[in-house]
């Protein structure tokens, strides 16, 4: 075991050998590369004057995901969180309804089940891939659900459990397999949350190719950027036709009259975004190279590390490495915090995961089971420098 100091030092050390030296910036965690068409392609929204929710784009934009995602169909949205909020709509969840969600994510994903007027219910996690542990979701079902008809419901509060929204938690595919076994068993409808695993595969696989609906995110700090916009991909055109009507304004089409047949949500991408898409689309190849590239380097500057270990894709899956993750060992994670503040610092820009939703204020009340992992994994986890800009450096 090493002194506090030593092993500060000693991670320290070890981080410098992968990150660029003699920078007076701080290195973010993660931010943008813009090296081919972006600016090109939104100078043409200006100068054609299609800046706004229609335009080439945003259809090209779509076409171009269900091609590279293998999803049949795609919808272009304003972000990941209404992207999650449509796939919960179209799979039926309800008012009063509760769905299965992982404690360690990030807010989003059971904020768009409270959209739903649904009940977030949570699921610990697996150490593997750090995100929802299916098995460990099994034990429990057979222990509190009852399946009746093509519905389950949850025998201690009475609801309906609806769906299940894993989450590929930084790009780590969780075990799809087993989980996809588990819905068909408890008739529970599979929403991806695959906001961070855009360029990650299970099996082959894409991520977000699993269930029925899946929720994609393009934010500035993911591994592809449209500024701000989201995309539903799904493999039902009946679905994907609903999607476009929910996240539109739900209008019958008719030349000139404005007759609408639901409650739309306007949550269409704009043109001038879906171009930004397109551009850093065509990149991802080369995105993903460099970020492989990044996480080997990680690995071997800690090969043989005891105090700290990088987290590594499971055999089966191969990981986006969006962001770069290491497990702090047990007997280290009272340093996390101390960890935390000299590496940013120093300029070196690290993160903690996220607080455990359970002990998120609005969430406290909500129905969990044994949360033991997460919260053990919680401790433990920090995020470091990630950006595919990085990856370069090391030839
Ligand atoms: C980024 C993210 C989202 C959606 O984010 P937006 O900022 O709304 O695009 C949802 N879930 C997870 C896990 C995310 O990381």
């Amino acid at each position: 075991m090493k002194t506090k100091d030593e092993f500060l030092t000693d991670v320290l050390a070890r981080l410098r050998i992968v990150l660029p030296q003699s920078t007076d910036r701080l290195i973010p965690l993660h931010e943008p590369t813009f090296g081919g068409n972006e600016w090109e392609y939104i100078k043409e929204c200006l100068d054609t004057r299609w800046v706004s929710s229609v335009g080439q784009y945003v259809s090209r934009f779509e076409t171009e995901l269900a091609e590279y995602t293998g999803a049949k169909f795609a919808v272009a949205v304003v972000n990941g969180t209404a992207a999650l909020h449509m796939c919960l709509r179209l799979c039926g969840v309800r008012p009063d309804d509760e769905v299965l969600v992982p404690a360690l994510t990030f807010i989003a994903t059971a904020n768009a089940v409270n959209y739903c007027g649904a009940v977030p219910h949570f699921v610990d996690c697996a150490e593997e891939t750090l995100g929802l542990d299916p098995l460990k979701l099994e034990l429990y079902l057979q222990e509190v659900a009852r399946v009746s008809g093509d519905e389950c419901f949850n025998q201690q509060s009475g609801r309906r459990i609806k769906a299940v929204v894993p989450m590929h938690t930084f790009g780590c595919p969780v075990d799809l397999d087993v989980l996809v076994d588990v819905c068909e068993r408890y008739k529970l409808a599979l929403v991806e949350d695959a906001a961070e695993s855009l360029g990650s595969y299970y099996k082959g696989r894409h991520t977000g190719n699993w269930g029925m609906l899946s929720a994609l995110s393009f934010n500035g700090n993911k591994i592809v950027t449209t500024g701000g916009g989201g995309a539903i991909l799904c493999n039902d055109r009946q679905l994907a036709e609903q999607a476009k009507h929910l996240t539109t304004t739900a209008k019958l089409p008719h030349a000139w009259a404005f007759s609408h047949d639901e409650v739309g949500y306007n949550y269409r991408l704009p043109n001038i975004n879906a171009a930004l898409g397109v551009a850093q689309l065509e990149q991802i190849a080369s995105f993903l190279n460099s970020k492989r590239q990044l996480a080997m380097t990680y690995q071997s500057a800690f090969a043989g590390c005891q105090s700290i270990q990088y987290f590594k894709e499971p055999l089966h899956s191969s990981s986006n490495y969006w962001l770069n993750t290491f497990l702090l060992d047990d007997a280290y994670s009272k340093w996390l915090d101390d960890l935390l503040a000299l590496t940013n610092q120093e300029g070196i820009m690290t993160r903690p995961c996220w607080t455990p939703l359970h002990h998120q204020i609005m969430y406290t009340n909500c129905p969990r089971m044994d949360l033991s992992v997460t919260e053990r994994l919680a401790k433990r986890i920090i995020n470091v420098p990630s950006s595919a800009s990085l990856g370069g450096l090391h030839g």
